[in-house]
């Protein structure tokens, strides 16, 4: 019906929805994660991935290797020598 249409469309139009599953919902309730909104259920099915690379890993801040961390370390001291 168009009664629910112009509801959804107006929450979309205050950025009031989850990326993920599409519901409208209370801003408070949106976690915001690569400059998307998401609801608290669906950001926790989120894949968490590596510091240095898209590969998947098991919690925040993580790395999925040896050399990813070499990497990001690497990428790290360049910045600080180019002073
Ligand atoms: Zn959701
Ligand atoms: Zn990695």
């Amino acid at each position: 019906m168009s009664a629910k249409l112009g509801k959804i469309a107006t929450a979309k139009v205050e950025g009031d929805y989850c990326y993920s599953c599409d519901e409208p919902f209370a801003l408070s309730n949106l976690i915001e994660r690569d400059d998307e909104l998401y609801c608290e259920s669906c950001y926790e099915e989120l894949p968490i991935y590596c510091v240095n690379c898209m590969e998947e890993v098991d919690e925040e801040g993580q790395f999925c290797s040896k050399s990813c961390v070499k990497e990001y370390q690497w990428d790290m001291r360049d910045k600080t020598l180019d002073r």
